[in-house]
């Protein structure tokens, strides 16, 4: 079910299928993308401050026509903005520019050092205060998580990661079910990656899917949300029909057998 829902530590629901619009540009190609997907069934949407398309995914969501709070709204918060005061006063930047009153999800988008438990302060206020419905972290490795939650108030309830076939980081994902924090891959498609790999490509030929689909259902699968991301119309719609078959034991454990240990993008431990 394409608007199906997991539900977070503090109760809230959230969909474990949505749409990510990093690199769709503000304006036309991220409106279309966003009223695209929510007239196909999405109801789950990944911006961020960095992306700069906030106006554009708050246009997109009032022209739908579809009532706000049928929405998940996810956007992080930047690391140049870290910081007790920096965070609250981005936070009402970003909520300004997507024209809403309240975020769904807010993410601290990546661990800077000396600054996230100031920031996570921040946030943790910002939940207090009924502004945001679930917080949580993105890029956080074990030993960020641990650190943060020593002095947390409020555990984080989400952490956004890379995961794809190459890096599935078992014991991250281990860590993050025992304390209940809820997993969700970026670049859950390896940036198009997956269209190239031949396991991928074997397995749907075998269920008639396209290696999208094998990937987005192993996700899925695995327990862990995912949001693909595509500003076509065709690809948008496409991605969705994951809803309709389901791989078997085997099939995981023969994707599971694809991780290299290998990222795409930056290294928490080692980003600018
Ligand atoms: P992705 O893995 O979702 O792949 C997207 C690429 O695949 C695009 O080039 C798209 O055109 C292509 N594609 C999608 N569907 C296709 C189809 N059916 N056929 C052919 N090509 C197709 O990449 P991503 O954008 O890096 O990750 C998804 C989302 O994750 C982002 O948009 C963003 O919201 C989020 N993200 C977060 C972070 C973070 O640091 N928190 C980092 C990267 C991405």
């Amino acid at each position: 079910n394409l608007q199906g829902t997991w539900e977070l530590s503090n109760g809230v629901r959230m969909p474990y299928f949505g749409l990510g619009v990093w690199k769709a540009e503000d304006g036309k190609e991220v409106i279309n993308a966003v009223k695209w997907a929510l007239a196909a069934g999405y109801r789950h949407i990944d911006t961020a401050k960095a992306y700069d398309n906030e106006e554009g995914v708050g246009k997109a969501i009032k022209e739908s026509g579809i009532p706000r709070e049928d929405i998940f709204l996810t956007s992080k918060l930047w690391n140049s903005d870290q910081g007790y005061e920096a965070t609250l006063e981005a936070f009402e930047k970003t909520l300004s520019r997507l024209d809403t009153d309240y975020l769904d999800l807010y993410l601290i988008h990546w661990p800077v050092e000396g600054k996230y438990k100031d920031t996570w302060r921040a946030l943790e206020k910002l939940y207090k205060d009924g502004k945001i419905k679930a917080i949580g972290v993105s890029n956080f490795l074990e030993h960020h998580l641990k650190d943060l939650m020593q002095d947390a108030e409020i555990k984080p309830m989400v952490d956004q990661l890379e995961f794809h076939p190459w890096l599935v980081q078992k014991d991250l994902q281990k860590f993050c079910k025992e304390n209940g924090i809820q997993y969700e891959a970026w670049s859950p498609l390896m940036q198009g990656k997956a269209f190239k790999n031949e396991t991928l490509k074997q397995l749907g030929e075998k269920y008639s899917k396209s290696p999208a689909h094998i990937v987005l259902r192993w996700d899925l699968q695995n327990g862990v949300i995912t949001i693909p991301k595509s500003t076509s119309k065709d690809h948008i719609e496409s991605n969705a029909a994951i809803f309709d078959f389901e791989l078997t034991e085997e099939d995981m454990q023969t994707i599971n057998a694809l991780d290299k240990h290998e990222r795409i993008g930056p290294d928490p431990d080692n980003f600018d």
